[in-house]
């Protein structure tokens, strides 16, 4: 059983080196630290688990058998009533958690009984910058390293705070929420960097990746991507199999004109490493205005996944999953690192279930697409071509200017948008929570203005085949197939959580926080909370040896925005067409902004790990 040990170990040794005055102790380094960290399954201290992005613990206290008696441990209300995506990190005996704009920072002392605020930190940011979130003023988690706390505010203020009392140690500027700008995403520390991209894709920004050192916010390289090669630090590190992705400055050859400068390619989605390899894994979003027609080519490199060198910046490869865009399959869904196969042949892939519906095994040292299959309803592309990397697009579900092209399936939405996915390395398979909408979609010509919307587009949105707008379902990546699926009225917006007691977790926009069976699907046990879940399920132990569960509540988003803005439901085109999918969700749901901690009753039972 896993237990905390390796932490009170370090507590007794560092109380033991103070009292000793100046003992040598080796320094772990920064990223030595954090990498060790990740590994004990008492603690969360980075977003998506482990820099694989698996979401998956080794805790198995709560187990398929016990999981019916979980109860409420606590809560903890968050004063904000916009959509609350991401999770909390426990570092230690400290929960550590950031708000929806204002983006307040919270420090919980899990010692204590019902958890009480241990700091607070509140930025001031002005208002004006909410209008310019397109999707809701989410924010996906902080995170940590060495002593320090990151994360990023929506007026595009990078962050480090001491861990410990909550003090700023710098921040900087990344954009200008003026110019459209915006940041929702946690950041992502490897070393002595932190990494974080940028929001504003329906804005006209042409996206970037920095990286800042840890310790002074000092910049030490930014990516672009879009643009000359230079700028999208594509040197001679680069190689792809695909001839449509090597050439010089395809950032801006595949572009009309100068419409590569007006946006492209935002990095709002949660990035991975892979300490080996040392490679970064982030993607990027949609090209410049929605309508496709205004911006001929294969406008590169948006709806790309990049695999970067995060000391230099350099790209190693590159892959295009949307070329040429039409429906805002934004690429920035995560790419979860794991080791496909078995008999000791193992390869090394990253696994990325994309907005356009397409579920890609990669392999992840070249970039080679070895395997996409669609998860969800797909009508747009028949398939990928493995030997070109390209879709075989339906021609008739492309969009144009001027004409409704209608059901196109994914809707913009994305068979999967934010919402992580987790995957167990027990039953080798993933959880996925998908969208089931589709759309009708006509091009109109728009004008970039700075700082204004640059859409081009009129969208509605409405339900899938079967009229359930989610289904919550188990992906075998070895044979590209769907396991189980468990339909949801509404999207399957939150994150999952799978752990070692073969329990996987997830939430619903109706405020159901349910467990269920990992091999099977069967539902084990659901609470109803109080506001729709967006964010993701995390699990930890406790300093009373106990494994809790926790998930945060407050409904909101894109999907959510309907109810988190007030928004009027006359029109269903509004909000990018979201009112068209969710005008009814305020009839099942309320705006909220709550922290749910969950427990076994009674005393921790050690359970041998299997
Ligand atoms: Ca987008």
């Amino acid at each position: 059983m896993a237990t905390r040990r390796g932490l009170l170990f370090t507590k007794v040794f560092l109380s033991f080196s103070f009292l000793a005055g100046l003992l040598c102790v080796p320094h772990l380094g920064y990223g030595q630290g954090l990498l060790e960290m990740q590994k004990d399954p008492g603690q969360w201290v980075l977003p998506g688990k482990n820099y694989s992005l698996t979401r998956y613990s080794e805790l198995n206290q709560i187990s398929a058998a016990n999981v019916k008696n979980l109860k409420v441990a606590w809560t903890f209300s968050t004063g904000v009533l916009r959509g609350h995506e991401g999770a909390p990190l426990v570092v230690g005996d400290t929960m550590y958690l950031v708000t929806p704009f204002p983006n307040i920072v919270y420090a919980l002392d899990l010692t204590k009984p019902g958890a009480p605020v241990k700091w607070k930190y509140e930025p001031k940011q002005d208002p004006d910058a909410i209008p310019i979130a397109c999707c809701d003023v989410v924010n996906r988690g902080v995170a940590y390293s060495d002593g320090k706390i990151f994360f990023n505010q929506l007026d595009t203020t990078t962050v480090a705070l001491e861990a410990a009392t909550g003090k700023l140690v710098w921040k900087v500027k990344q954009g200008d929420f003026k110019q459209g700008q915006t940041i929702t995403m946690a950041p992502l520390v490897i070393r002595d960097k932190v990494f974080t991209g940028i929001s504003g894709g329906e804005f006209g920004v042409r996206g970037f990746v920095t990286a800042n050192d840890v310790n002074t916010g000092k910049q030490i390289w930014r990516a672009y991507s879009t643009g000359p090669d230079a700028e999208v630090m594509i040197g001679k590190d680069f190689s792809s199999p695909y001839p449509s992705h090597q050439g010089k400055d395809l950032g801006v050859s595949t572009w009309k004109g100068e419409e590569w400068k007006k946006g492209g390619g935002t990095t709002w989605g949660w990035y991975s490493y892979d300490p080996e390899l040392n490679l970064l894994y982030h993607s990027t979003g949609n090209p410049g205005a929605w309508n496709a027609d205004q911006r001929p080519g294969e406008n590169k490199w948006s709806m790309t996944i990049f695999a970067r060198n995060p000391d230099t910046g350099e790209a190693k490869w590159a892959y295009q999953l949307t070329p040429h865009d039409a429906w805002d399959y934004d690429g920035v869904n995560e790419s979860v690192l794991i080791d496909l196969g078995s008999d000791g042949k193992t390869q090394k892939v990253l696994v990325h279930f994309d907005r356009n519906g397409f579920a890609y095994v990669i392999d992840r040292t070249t970039g080679k697409v070895l395997m996409a299959k669609p998860f969800g309803e797909v009508n747009w592309a028949k398939s990928i071509d493995l030997e070109t990397g390209q879709p075989v697009e339906n021609p008739e579900k492309r969009t144009k200017q001027g004409t409704n092209v209608k059901d196109i399936c994914p809707g913009a939405m994305g068979a999967k948008d934010q919402q992580p996915v987790s995957y167990s390395p027990r039953t080798k398979l993933f959880y996925v929570p998908t969208n089931n909408i589709c759309m009708d979609y006509e091009g109109t010509q728009v004008n970039y203005m700075a700082g204004v919307p640059y859409v081009g587009a009129i969208v509605n949105m409405h339900a899938g085949p079967g009229g359930n707008r989610g289904e919550f379902i188990a992906w075998d990546p070895a044979t590209g197939t769907k396991k189980w699926g468990i339909k949801e009225k509404w999207a399957a917006w939150s994150g999952a959580l799978s752990t070692a007691g073969d329990v996987v977790f997830f939430g619903t926009m109706d405020g159901w926080f349910k467990a269920v069976d990992a091999h099977s699907g069967k539902e084990l046990w659901k609470f109803k909370v109080g506001s729709g879940i967006i964010a993701a399920p995390m699990t930890y132990l406790g300093p009373d040896g106990k494994q809790y569960v926790a998930v945060m509540s407050g409904v909101g988003g894109w999907s959510g925005l309907v109810v988190a803005g007030d928004l009027a439901t006359d029109d269903p085109t509004a909000a990018l067409g979201a009112v068209g999918a969710f005008g009814e969700l305020g009839k099942d749901t309320n705006k909220g902004g709550t922290l749910y901690v969950f427990a076994l009753e009674g005393a921790p039972k050690q359970v041998a790990k299997q």
